[in-house]
């Protein structure tokens, strides 16, 4: 026999439900919110949910998050095109914006290595941030990877990939206490690490 569909609302309660910090609780919750809402509001809930999947997508150059060809930074010619930093996601890249202090532009990988999960070096974006080396013009790499296990690894990887390019690589100073992802660092210590970093 097969199983009935959800209805309506059940659907959306199960959908919010699979979102991070999101319980079976305040799933429901906002489903009965959203239920309640003036239909302009939730169209325009559904309109952005939509326009996240259909206009965003990765910046040509440095995987950054665009709805463009090039990323906001890429474009921007007041920043410093000689320095990298190399983040594993476009959150840690948005962290590090938020200090306020990084004048050049990024290199986002889309993760870190983690052999244990399958992931290798092919499911990041390494080659075009050799690609980018290659090309000239850069004269220093920063690895801003998670200050982690998986995190140093592939800093220490890409790294070693970089050696032989003759371009400087460095890393943020270990202001960081070990552990602590970029994102939920404050603004200040990331100001501090970056200013802090040393040769890798
Ligand atoms: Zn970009």
């Amino acid at each position: 026999m097969a199983t009935e569909p959800l209805g309506a609302i059940a659907r959306l309660t199960q959908e919010l439900g699979k979102l991070p910090g999101i319980g079976p609780k305040t799933a429901e919750r906002l489903t009965h919110h959203l239920v309640a809402a003036e239909r302009q509001e939730v169209l325009a809930l559904a309109d952005a949910l939509k326009a996240i999947k259909e206009a965003i997508r990765p910046c040509r150059q440095c995987y950054n998050l665009t709805e463009g060809d090039l990323c906001a930074i890429c474009r921007d010619g007041r920043r410093d095109p000689t320095v990298i930093c190399v983040v594993e996601q476009p959150r840690d890249l948005a962290a590090l914006e938020k200090a306020g202090t990084y004048r050049g532009l990024y290199h986002v990988l889309g993760g870190r290595l983690a052999p244990l999960d399958n992931i290798g070096p092919e499911k990041l974006t390494v080659d075009g941030l050799l690609r980018r080396v290659k090309a000239g013009g850069v004269h220093e790499v920063i690895m801003a990877t998670n200050p982690t296990l998986e995190g140093d690894g592939t800093a220490l990887y890409v790294s070693n990939l970089l050696a032989g390019t003759g371009v400087r690589v460095t890393r943020l100073a270990r202001g960081l206490p070990s552990g602590t992802v970029l994102e939920f660092a404050n603004s200040q210590m990331l100001a501090d690490a970056l200013e802090g970093r040393r040769v890798f």
